[in-house]
């Protein structure tokens, strides 16, 4: 296959701390010969495991880019054993624009791998990441949040794997993480993301979903704060034992967990995330704003269990994702 595109900047098998760039040549109308410019840290001391952190996959998620360009600053490489490789902003120019999608090519990273070399940006960047960022990990975290249109309970994710070893160092990275919950996930459709590129490699490949409404508070950010340096804890790559509490398990058993709008209009949400719900209570109504006189829409839970994500707008339309009812493990 074709060469990337891309250079890096750091030398990913130097000892020390190194702050460089994935360099993208993107030539434009207004940088003829200009470059996206991708921030990359390497933080590297020795022999051992390789943890891969990525922030920015969506670029209006902001815990994971928080925690990441702090844990590039603050990080010595003389409390490392191994190589700590972080990627704070992933899709730059998502992030730049404060967009989930790139505003060069409406390309979404996390629908776009493997990637081309010779392709749009995005599928650029999902090219090296896909042949030469992942590779050189052995575990792998991609920090979500739930981004301008969703919200959700701060939780670290895995998928449920065919390979069942591989699995369970999924959930034991998971633990480590140490989000107030844990949920194994099922995808409404895993083609094109960095979770399925990993995992196919056989990575121990962790996301979380911290929170959401295109900000961040400072709860969630402790939570991915702590959680990577936890995560370099489970690895050994840093001394000191996994710090937090309790994770509610959480399970997606089947579809009766989402419920998708099939109505447009004001949303008003008649219960909060972390509410526990029972199947067939009315978890939010859908008011016409178009004329007074017509009753909202009422909107029932599929599943007895917790709100977990759910709708951030106040308006939602025709198809919108609306809520994400998840089961408590027993
Ligand atoms: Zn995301």
């Amino acid at each position: 296959m074709r060469p990337s595109p891309i250079a890096a900047s750091v030398d990913f098998d130097r000892d020390g701390v190194q702050h460089g760039f994935l360099k993208l040549p993107y030539s434009r109308d207004d940088s003829a010969w200009g470059a996206v410019m991708i921030p990359i840290a390497v933080i590297r001391n020795g022999s051992g495991p390789t943890v891969l952190f990525t922030g920015g996959n969506h670029g209006d998620e902001y815990e994971g880019p928080i925690a990441l360009f702090d844990l590039a600053t603050t990080l010595p490489a003389e409390a490392v054993s191994g190589r700590v490789i972080i990627v704070p902003a992933l899709n730059a120019p998502a992030f730049a624009a404060g967009r989930r999608t790139s505003p060069i090519d409406g390309g979404n990273l996390n629908r776009s791998f493997p990637g081309r070399p010779d392709g749009s940006v995005t599928e650029k960047i999902a090219d090296y990441v896909q042949r030469h960022l992942l590779p050189l990990a052995d575990i792998v975290v991609d920090i979500h949040s739930g981004g301008r249109t969703l919200d959700f309970l701060p939780f670290a994710a895995i998928h449920v794997l065919d390979d069942a070893a591989q699995q369970e160092r999924c959930r034991a990275a998971m633990a480590a993480f140490n989000a107030p919950y844990s949920l194994t996930l099922v995808e409404l459709d895993a083609v094109g993301m960095i979770d399925s590129a990993a995992e196919a490699m056989g990575k121990v490949f962790v996301s979380t979903e911290l929170g959401g409404g295109g900000g961040a508070g400072a709860a969630t950010v402790a939570i991915a704060k702590r959680g990577v340096r936890n995560i370099l804890k489970h690895a050994g790559i840093l001394a000191g034992e996994v710090e937090g509490g309790p994770s509610v398990g959480l399970d997606m058993p089947d579809e009766r967990c989402l419920v998708t709008s099939e109505h447009a209009g004001l949303l008003e949400m008649c219960v909060d995330l972390g509410a526990e719900i029972r199947a067939g209570e009315v978890i939010a109504r859908i008011h016409p704003i178009d004329r007074t006189g017509v009753p909202p829409l009422d909107i029932p839970a599929g599943i007895d269990g917790l709100l977990t994500g759910r709708h951030f707008p106040g308006l939602v339309k025709m198809g919108d994702f609306l809520a994400l009812v998840a089961v408590p493990k027993s």
